[in-house]
């Protein structure tokens, strides 16, 4: 819906709304938020609330902390697990410095600065269908998550084996309610691992929906006793939770994907924007999957991604072309995680097939063998590439790219690598429980 100041104003006083969640992003995607009394709202709409920014991940220096927040009135939305008389909704904000220029330091920010940029090539719309996996974990006596589920399901089972069940339907109510369009809610193919596909859309109300998605499936898990976590591998030996994302680009209405005088009914435009994508995945592969844990995901054997390769027939690859034409073609980009900061993401993984568009970078032929059944002779021949295999060179990928570096603008580029750096750092210096396992006593 579109909402005006006014519209806002009313529909509150309708409501019965007494607080206001002002929602944005610390660079790493971490929702944050300051309540604000219905009494506030109309001086929170003329932009002029500020808050103290120097605590925030990523933004700015002690010195120079007062930020505003500028409600997007488009993102209204009233929570539907709080107490319904005395209301509590939220607005999804951008940040701005004192001076009145935006932040350059806030990720939605990169993503409208991305979706201009398709704009300036002709593209109106940048349609972003995301398929978010989660688990479902007990939690303990006092209340803290395990990594322990009871549920035994499969792909696509059903009760009573599947006990996230009565959980993922008040999931999908609560999201409906608050304006999600729900496609499908499964069983995943690990236990206790779930999804639900919500319709797609253009890319800022996405990723705006992803962040507000993950808050709801949160929230209402602990209602029914769980843990949800969008925690890309959190068992070994089993399938991680991975975030598909399903891009289309748009002019006039039109799929500008679509060619259906071409072998495969894909455009000059999706061949290229697939090239695009492999050509730079290898440097965005830090925004699309930031943690050290990511790349405990992207091993061989557990539907995801491994090497940078796409095809319209199997699973295997990064890139995949579902098998809707017309209105529906889209890319499948397989390697993103629910971890990653859906607003630079969406900016990196748009950009670098706007990349692929600019110059004209032919994708190699697809690959519709197996690749993981390949040696790695035969991948080399193809010139098939593999992802980074962990953060580290993910990291080292991401900070000898200038593309990326233009993408994110430089203060997030910096304050990125400068964090990944850390965690990296931490976590190498680690000693594991594997460690123990395998040299306590051998040593
Ligand atoms: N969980 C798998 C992944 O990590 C995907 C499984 C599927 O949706 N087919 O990407
Ligand atoms: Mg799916
Ligand atoms: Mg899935
Ligand atoms: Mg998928």
């Amino acid at each position: 819906p579109i909402y005006s100041k006014e519209d806002i104003l009313r529909i509150v006083k309708e409501q019965d709304v007494k607080f206001i969640r002002l929602q944005f992003t610390d660079i790493f995607g971490i929702l944050k938020n300051v309540a604000i009394t219905v009494e506030q709202l109309e001086k929170a709409l003329d932009n002029k609330c500020m808050f103290d920014g120097s605590s925030i991940e990523g933004f700015v220096r002690i010195e120079e902390s007062d930020m505003y927040l500028r409600p997007d009135t488009n993102t209204f939305a009233i929570f539907p697990w709080r107490p319904q008389t005395g209301k509590v909704a939220r607005l999804i904000c951008d940040v701005y410095n004192p001076d009145g220029t935006p932040f350059l330091g806030d990720p939605r920010h990169t993503l409208k600065r991305a979706l201009q940029r398709a704009t300036e090539m002709g593209y109106d719309t940048f349609n972003v269908g995301p398929e978010c996996e989660f688990f479902l974990f007990l939690t303990d006596n006092e209340g803290n998550p395990t990594t322990v589920t009871h549920d035994n399901g499969g792909y696509f089972d059903l009760g009573p084996v599947d006990l996230g069940e009565n959980a993922r339907r008040d999931m999908c109510m609560a999201l409906e309610e608050m304006g999600f369009e729900i496609e499908a809610s499964h069983h995943e193919v690990a236990p206790g691992q779930h999804e639900i596909d919500f319709k797609y859309g253009d890319a800022l109300s996405t990723a705006d929906a992803i962040l507000t998605f993950k808050l709801v499936v949160k929230t209402i898990a602990q209602r029914h006793g769980l843990h949800a976590t969008f925690m890309p591998k959190p068992i070994f030996g089993i399938n991680g939770s991975g975030m598909h994302i399903n891009t289309s680009l748009f002019k006039d209405g039109n799929n500008m994907f679509y060619d259906e005088k071409d072998p495969l009914q894909l455009s000059q435009d999706a061949y290229w924007f697939i090239g695009g994508i492999m050509k730079n995945m290898r440097s965005i592969a830090a925004i699309t999957n930031p943690i050290v844990n990511s790349y405990k995901r992207l091993v061989p054997g557990y539907e995801a991604p491994v090497y940078i390769a796409w095809s319209a027939r199997n699973r295997s690859p990064l890139i995949r072309v579902p098998a809707a034409r017309g209105a529906s073609t889209r890319l499948e980009l397989r390697c993103p995680d629910p971890a990653c900061n859906p607003y630079l993401a969406l900016s990196a993984i748009l950009m670098a097939g706007l990349d692929g568009i600019q110059n004209k970078i032919q994708p190699p032929a697809s690959t519709d063998k197996n690749i993981f059944n390949m040696t790695p002779e035969q991948r080399e021949e193809e010139g098939i590439n593999a992802l980074p295999k962990n953060l580290d060179e993910a990291i080292e990928e991401l900070e000898k790219s200038s593309f990326v570096k233009d993408v994110l603008g430089a203060h997030i580029f910096e304050k990125y690598i400068e964090a990944k750096r850390e965690e990296w750092d931490e976590y190498k210096a680690k000693v594991s429980k594997w460690e123990i396992e395998q040299y306590l006593t051998k040593y």
